[in-house]
């Protein structure tokens, strides 16, 4: 009878660790606060170093800029993109040459020579590790975070991105959503908001319910008042100053900084 007592108290508190596992710890964010907020601008364009570097240096935040090498702002302004990393923003790898799947509405600006269903996971696989080679020279990290462009993972239907992981801190790679705790934390499948047309308000409520959830958030932007899949220039500048004015809530940082943390605590 004891034996078996002491028994169903075992595996009453296996379950109770089970579940507290399962539910994983929130996150401790540096300096208490109550969200990590990753800004992520993607494709290298004119707008962000135009404007989008000087509103983050001028509020003391970081931010992550994803270059395909192909992009025209890398052979005519790579001295400001230098300047960006050495003020502590991020360089990521976003391919050489911006290949995406052709297939799917919305993709006919794809150009055949870049279809990704065209190419085997290989060849995709070496180009990706030769952008990393290139932002060596900028960042001296070699591109640390990897966000697939258009989200696609696999080249002629094969997976290409999984064989990379040991390359990249973490790949952001899936569609809106946040990380409220360790449990929910997956480095290589990490969530993302398309922040394009949003308003202030819009974004500023996005980072609000991070900070309510104790979570780790990544917004995604391309244009800032120009190119596209925009924001306005207003519409950033008022997110920022929101970020700035609540750093005691809110850590922005770039996304491998963040992920370096979130990581380190989940030990995963
Ligand atoms: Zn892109």
């Amino acid at each position: 009878m004891r034996k078996q007592c002491l028994a169903a108290f075992g595996s009453l508190l296996f379950g109770l660790f089970l579940s507290a596992a399962a539910q994983g710890a929130p996150f401790n964010w540096p300096q208490g606060a109550r969200a990590a907020v990753s800004l992520g601008y993607d494709d290298g364009l004119a707008s962000q170093l135009d404007h989008v570097v000087p509103a983050l240096n001028a509020r003391g935040l970081r931010g992550s800029f994803y270059l395909p090498i192909n992009s025209p702002t890398l052979p005519a302004r790579q001295g400001e993109w230098r300047a960006a990393a050495a003020a502590g923003h991020e360089l990521g790898n976003h391919s050489l040459f911006h290949g995406c799947s052709a297939r799917g509405p919305g993709r006919d600006w794809v150009l055949p020579h870049r279809d990704l269903d065209q190419q085997t996971p290989a060849a995709v696989q070496e180009q990706i590790l030769g952008a990393s080679t290139w932002l060596q020279g900028p960042d001296g990290r070699g591109g640390p975070s990897f966000p697939p462009p258009c989200l696609d993972l696999t080249a002629s239907g094969q997976d290409f991105v999984t064989a990379l992981q040991p390359h990249f801190v973490a790949y952001r790679a899936t569609g809106p959503g946040m990380v409220s705790d360790t449990e929910q934390l997956r480095p290589y499948a990490m969530p993302v908001y398309f922040v394009e047309g949003m308003s202030g308000e819009q974004l500023i409520a996005l980072v609000e319910q991070a900070a309510a959830r104790g979570a780790l958030v990544s917004l995604l932007f391309h244009g800032v008042g120009a190119e596209h899949l925009s924001v306005t220039r207003e519409a950033h500048d008022q997110l920022l100053d929101h970020l700035a004015r609540h750093k005691d809530r809110f850590w922005t940082d770039s996304f491998v900084n963040i992920m370096e943390a979130a990581r380190r605590q989940a030990g995963r």
